[in-house]
């Protein structure tokens, strides 16, 4: 029957990949048997080609030597290789000129898009759109592979809950269940079902692990948590990226109790390889086995060679290490030959996985990369998930959605006019000023008159990925222009915040309010018309107090992207309707952070009339000012009726809880209900509030609907102190709502 089509298709499927595997095990080992100790550790030597690989080699430079060792079959891989003609000439060399011939294993950082780019990941975080988001990455893949490459560093699954951390862009925020969930969507969205097809690319799991706990958020700084969020908090993201089959991990710069986790045995080994019998191969960060020498953990690069292999990391990224030292370990003895073919058999699996050992040239296609980079399909991916990430987070007045026609609109920002900035970090292959800007977005509805003043330069200068962003702190020069414009306008629509290269690797701030003179600029715009909106522009949660105070309407727009412009002028003029929500908590300073919903109780009661006695700070409020899970829509929500099928249950049984969501406004909407629990006693203390359950819901104006959820022991147990998953008795709540607080409630037993 046709309804047993997919079925039987899928089992084919099935069958055909244990066909390959036996056959893939088989030939793996066939070509162990020819290799040479050095043709084994060139397989796990990975190298950059940042040079043109079409011409010579820049004399005298790594690069002749690069060129040298990869004719002898001495590279297993190269990353940031950029188009089908680069990738070509490499691989050309790898097939045809090496003793073995066996091709190349081509990575890049495609973080947000190749060359089209969404939004940031932070910001495709806030979608909470599985589907989005796992299309955002399918559309990622296509256009990388187009371009020859076929294995992303991405996702980053690091959970972090410190946005003085540059790199919390690059994640999913703060929250493991949600994070894990986004890890899946992620890696299934690179992969596909089958990995041998030309569209799809090896994704990558970083950074193995707890480097978003980086002390301080400073970047690349010593992690010091403890077992309990190790187990809880920092590794679940990385076992469902395992468990979806992600085939390779990144270790992280930092240490982690001391060991840096390049060289750390408990996580590669113990817990990445043995708990969780992960098959696919761990590549080192950039460098990172150099940089176990820094730390002072290895005396020099052979014990740092030594120390890495032996804890599992299969592959050095320009690194030169294992290239130098690791067949003199073997030759010598102190390493078995045994570990280098467990890591050589990582890495061919996943090359005979993509098919490039039947045809090494497959992601070498100049008429498809033509066709599919930068083509209108792919501008039309990114602009959904850049309208889908943006989040509402205050809207006084119904000063939002803009009326389309009879206004003056005053649009101020040098923001707003940039073409650069709303691109984001790590946009590697992308060019500079592609970005559709907000000014350009706006000036699409003639219906308004719109004005524009940039109100002065914030960032001076060029930057990039290697520069630092300069501020201006003192050139006041546009800010009287912006103020008669402002004075002359209905509206006046701000877009302020962080420069695209201000967040990302090594952009670690410990500021989080607007930078340069933006918060004069709108100060100063206040005192002559109120009526802002604020556009932010952030790759981290910005502690905006001031305006939350006194600003009617705040849009977070994060860096969207190539569509950016048209996604925020969509979402200003109300054609579409915004439905993100935060997976950061926003802080009201910089003081509070780390600061995020999940946190535990302290001793002390929460009692009001005992406020003295609270944690807290004397100078701030408790809160943070947006909550996790925040973000208003252009219609409202209401909750009601919190149902559970019984009050006790024994663990193992299924709790279904059902609420329903009515659309009490005028408009279609979204709506991400949310469903979080508390275990109120355990033998290792729980959260006040754990995300269990979402689902986004989309509701015509009047329209309700019953949603339903069910936690079972996947969700209602925790990871003890030896990292053990138990689920205990006890009782629990259940918090069902909008965000992270403005939640129904109800509660439940579970016994033995
Ligand atoms: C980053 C990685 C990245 C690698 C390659 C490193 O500096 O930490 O996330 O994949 O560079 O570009």
């Amino acid at each position: 029957s046709l309804t047993l089509m997919p079925f039987i298709a899928c089992q084919a499927q099935k069958t055909f990949q244990m066909k390959n595997k036996n056959t893939f095990e088989q030939k793996i080992k066939v070509l162990l048997k020819q290799m040479t100790i050095e043709e084994k550790v060139g397989q796990m030597n990975q190298y950059n080609g940042f040079w043109d690989v079409t011409g010579p080699a820049p004399e005298g430079g790594s690069a002749e030597k690069k060129y040298e060792h990869l004719r002898k079959g001495w590279v297993g891989s190269m990353l940031t290789v950029r188009g089908v003609e680069q990738v070509r000439a490499v691989q050309k060399i790898a097939v045809e000129e090496t003793r073995l011939g066996i091709p190349l294993i081509i990575g890049f950082d495609v973080i947000h898009g190749y060359k089209t780019l969404s939004p940031i990941p932070l910001a495709e975080a806030a979608s909470w759109d599985l589907n989005a988001i796992k299309k955002s990455a399918e559309t990622a893949a296509a256009e990388a592979s187009a371009s020859g490459i076929n294995w992303t560093f991405g996702p980053m699954v690091d959970i972090s809950r410190d946005a003085r951390w540059g790199r919390s862009m690059e994640g999913a925020g703060e929250d493991p269940f949600l994070g894990s969930k986004i890890a899946v969507a992620r890696v299934q969205g690179f992969q596909g079902d089958d990995l041998s097809s030309p569209t799809t690319i090896a994704a990558c799991a970083k950074h193995f692990a707890a480097y978003g706990f980086s002390e301080s958020g400073k970047e690349y700084n010593t992690v010091d948590i403890g077992t309990s969020t190790l187990h809880n908090i920092v590794l679940p993201p990385f076992k469902a990226a395992v468990d979806a089959g992600v085939r390779t991990l990144m270790n992280s710069f930092n240490e982690l109790n001391g060991v840096p986790a390049t060289g750390n045995v408990y996580l590669q080994r113990d817990i990445l390889k043995g708990k969780w019998g992960f098959n696919g191969f761990v590549i080192s960060d950039w460098a990172s086995l150099n940089e176990m020498i820094t730390w002072g953990h290895a005396k020099n690069k052979r014990e740092a060679a030594r120390l890495a292999a032996l804890a599992g990391s299969d592959m050095d990224m320009e690194g030169y290490v294992y290239i130098e030292e690791l067949a003199q370990l073997v030759k010598d003895g102190v390493i078995q030959e045994a570990i280098l073919d467990d890591a050589v058999s990582r890495i061919l699996r996943v090359k005979f996985e993509l098919g490039l050992f039947d045809d090494p040239y497959k992601y070498c296609d100049e008429k498809r990369e033509k066709e599919t980079v930068g083509s209108k399909k792919a501008h039309e991916a990114v602009l959904d998930m850049a309208k889908k990430s943006i989040v509402l987070l205050k809207n006084q007045n119904k000063i939002l959605p803009l009326k389309k026609e009879g206004q003056k609109i005053a649009l101020i920002g040098a923001l707003a006019s940039d073409k650069n900035s709303p691109l984001g970090s790590w946009r590697i292959a992308a060019e500079n000023n592609t970005a559709v800007s907000v000014l350009e977005g706006m000036q699409q509805y003639k219906g308004n008159e719109l004005l524009f003043e940039k109100g002065s330069e914030f960032f001076i200068g060029d930057s990039n990925f290697l520069q630092e962003v300069k501020i201006n702190t003192s050139n006041k020069s546009g800010v009287k222009e912006a103020v008669a414009t402002a004075k002359k306008a209905d509206v006046v629509v701000m877009v302020l915040g962080e420069n695209g290269f201000q967040s990302g690797e090594g952009r670690s701030r410990t500021e989080l309010d607007l930078p340069a003179i933006q918060q004069e600029l709108l100060e100063e715009v206040y005192k002559v018309n109120p009526n802002i909106v604020l556009v932010l522009n952030s790759g981290r949660p910005l502690s905006i107090n001031w305006a939350d105070k006194h600003i009617p309407a705040i849009v977070e727009a994060w860096h969207l992207g190539t569509e950016t412009g048209n996604a925020v002028a969509q979402v200003l003029y109300g054609d579409y309707n915004p439905s993100g929500k935060l997976p950061m908590t926003f802080p009201r300073n910089v003081g509070q952070v780390p600061i995020y919903y999940n946190y535990k109780n302290t001793g002390r009661p929460t009692n009001k009339d005992n406020n003295v006695f609270w944690s807290h700070y004397s100078d701030v409020e408790k809160t943070p000012l947006y909550p996790f899970g925040h973000g208003l829509s252009y219609t409202t929500f209401e909750y009601s009726d919190v149902i559970l099928n019984g009050t006790s249950f024994k663990i193992g049984d299924d709790v279904d809880v059902s609420v329903t969501l009515k659309n009490t406004g005028k408009v279609t909407g979204k709506e991400v209900v949310q469903l979080y629990i508390r275990d109120l006693y355990a033998s290792v203390t729980r959260p006040v509030k754990e995300l269990k359950g979402f689902e986004l819901v989309k509701l015509k104006a009047g329209e309700s609907k019953t949603i339903h959820f069910t936690l079972n022991k996947e969700t209602l147990g925790f990871y003890d102190n030896d990292g053990t998953y138990v689920v205990e008795p006890g009782d629990f709540k259940v918090f069902i709502g909008g965000s992270s607080i403005t939640t129904l409630e109800t509660d439940f037993k579970l016994v033995d």
